[in-house]
């Protein structure tokens, strides 16, 4: 595209056309005007002479002295500087101030003379045939009792007029010329002031476009400039607060997405990821920023999410559905994908909320195997229970000794069956109250707790014939459930003497540190193999299941401790040797 002028050089080119148009007319009629002037004053000149000429030349005329006449005109002629020439009717010379008359050919046919002849007054401008000049010629008829006697010509060269003239025509031009400039500086002043305030819009609205829309338009002297400056830096003004809005809006909308738990990405029509929060990037593993103009194909590679949102696409309606990212830990989630619609109804975006549902399958999981678990459980004692009775039932009542033995028997696995239900109750209600944050703490003695439980396992322990020793002199108090922890160490010393032949030794000692109480439980027992320690706190885990049994355990009891030290923001660790014994510490924080 051809570049465009600007403004002054627009209309600059005019105005000096117009102002050089004018001056060169005003010129030309000036100097019209001055040249008829001149001609005319000429004219009347000539016109005044040849009238003073007929009074003195009257008398010589009349009495046609023509030496007189001659005479007459040449000395006349040379004082008043002009020309004159007398003519008699028939159109000879008799007369002339400059030449000798007698060499003169006949006059009658000149214009002026012929014009005279008729008794009027007459004029003629052309060149002089005998001075090769032009000549302004004017006659003037002589009469004598109405008869015309003769002919008084006068007559000017030109060329003086001319000369005169043409030094006017010179001065009149320059000063033409002069004005001509002055005005074309002035005009391009004029045009340069009127661009200045349309330069400043230019600029200003440049800054606006280029996004500075504090900057204010100002210092505009016309008022028309003035309010159109104003109606734009509102306009300015009104842009910025909208930008600022949707800057604020947007922020706002970015600080809900990252903060989000959810994962969410928005992907164009052409299925480019126009936004991703935090959590899609973790979910994904992405560290750096996704770029432009990557499809949802190339940056996530699972073909069921893809497929999704191409369906969505399609159909132009919500979806829904779960997929697995199979990764280390595998992820479990469930995928909302939402069409986005402009005012129109025109689809230009996908939505997709994918909900990580891994922790939720696992506690589903957990909850299906702890169901399971405990029918197991409960079905051993159970069917054990049934089968005896029927064995009674069908004679073996009748055999008292068989028969008290198998009551004691049944007598054994409900004692199992209670002692489960009540672990499976205790078990629940400390999650229920834990949950809930119905654990009551008490400040209590730790010495005070560890001889309590002390004392309700002393009996069991001298039965198996298994020393126990305590030094847990610490007079320590703090904020503790006296009940639950009364429980897991009661639960802790059980175990102890369940697994340690008889003969052996428990010991339990207590620590503090400033900013923790430790209860360690030490016994000479059987141990723990290492590839158990990790799993021995989860609930029905046993190293040796027929052995846990006959001794009457449910295979709760360690996690019965776990979660009563959870709920004192403690933690229960076990370090065992096989054959040598083990060790259980629980860890209990101060504050
Ligand atoms: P159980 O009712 O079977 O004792 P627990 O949850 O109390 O269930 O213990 C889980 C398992 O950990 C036991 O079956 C046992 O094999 C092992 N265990 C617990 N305490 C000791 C200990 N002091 N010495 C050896 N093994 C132990």
């Amino acid at each position: 595209m051809k570049p465009k002028k600007s403004l002054v050089w627009k209309f600059f080119p005019w105005l000096l056309l117009i102002i050089a148009g004018s001056l060169l007319s005003v010129s030309l009629f000036a100097s019209h005007a001055l040249k008829d002037m001149y001609y005319r004053q000429t004219e009347n000149a000539l016109e005044i002479r040849a009238i003073l000429l007929q009074e003195v030349l009257y008398h010589a005329l009349l009495s046609r002295d023509d030496a007189q006449v001659d005479r007459l005109s040449k000395q006349i002629g040379r004082k008043i500087q002009t020309r004159i020439t007398v003519i008699l009717p028939a159109g000879k010379v008799i007369g002339d101030s400059e030449e000798d008359p007698a060499s003169m050919d006949n006059h009658r046919t000149r214009e002026e003379v012929r014009i005279a002849m008729t008794g009027s007054r007459g004029i003629s401008i052309r060149p002089s045939p005998t001075l090769s000049e032009d000549m302004m010629y004017l006659a003037l008829p002589v009469k004598h009792q109405g008869n015309l006697i003769a002919v008084i010509r006068t007559s000017k060269p030109l060329n003086e007029i001319r000369r005169d003239l043409g030094a006017i025509f010179i001065r009149i031009a320059g000063a033409g010329l002069l004005a001509a400039v002055v005005s074309g500086l002035f005009a391009m002043w004029v045009v340069r002031r009127l661009n200045r305030p349309i330069r400043m819009l230019i600029d200003g609205t440049a800054r606006f476009a280029d996004g500075d829309l504090e900057y204010r338009l100002s210092g505009f002297e016309t008022r028309e400039m003035t309010r159109l400056a104003d109606a734009l830096n509102r306009m300015a003004s009104d842009l910025h607060e909208r930008v600022q809005t949707v800057i604020r809006q947007r922020n706002e909308l970015e600080a809900v997405l990252f903060n989000m738990v959810e994962s969410v990405i928005v992907v164009d029509r052409n299925e480019r990821i126009v936004r991703m929060n935090q959590a899609a990037r973790d979910l994904f593993g992405i560290r750096e920023a996704v770029p432009e103009h990557r499809t949802i194909g190339e940056v996530i590679r699972n073909s069921d999410l893809l497929e999704l949102v191409r369906t969505i696409f399609e159909t132009g309606i919500s979806k829904e559905s779960s997929m697995v990212i199979y990764n280390e830990p595998d992820r479990h989630l469930q995928v909302h994908g939402t069409p986005l619609k402009d005012e129109s109804g025109g689809l230009f975006g996908v939505l997709i909320v994918m909900h990580d549902i891994t922790r939720m399958q696992q506690l589903e999981n957990l909850r299906r195997e702890f169901v399971a678990n405990v029918s197991h459980e409960l079905k051993t004692p159970i069917t054990s229970i049934k089968g005896f009775i029927e064995t009674l039932r069908e004679g073996a009542i009748e055999d008292r000794e068989n028969a008290l033995r198998f009551l004691d028997i049944i007598l054994d696995r409900t004692n199992q069956l209670n002692a489960l239900t009540d672990d499976l109750l205790n078990l629940s209600r400390i999650e229920e109250d834990r949950r809930r944050d119905l654990i009551p703490m008490q400040k209590g003695s730790i010495r005070d707790v560890v001889d309590s439980a002390l004392s309700l396992c002393k009996f069991r322990a001298s039965e198996k014939n298994i020393t126990v020793e305590s030094s847990c002199q610490i007079p320590l108090e703090f904020d503790f459930n006296f009940q639950l922890l009364e429980h897991a160490l009661v639960n802790l010393l059980d175990n102890a003497i369940k697994y340690t032949h008889s003969g052996g030794r428990i010991s339990l000692t207590c620590a503090v540190t400033e900013t923790e109480a430790a209860v360690a439980i030490r016994d000479t027992g059987e141990g723990i193999a290492a590839e158990h320690l990790d799993r021995i706190f989860e609930r029905f885990y046993r190293v040796d299941k027929s052995r846990s049994r006959k001794s009457g355990g449910t295979g709760l009891g360690l996690s019965i401790v776990k979660h009563i030290v959870q709920a004192h923001r403690g933690t229960v660790e076990v370090s065992s040797e096989p054959g040598k014994g083990s060790v259980f510490t629980i860890r209990l924080p101060l504050k």
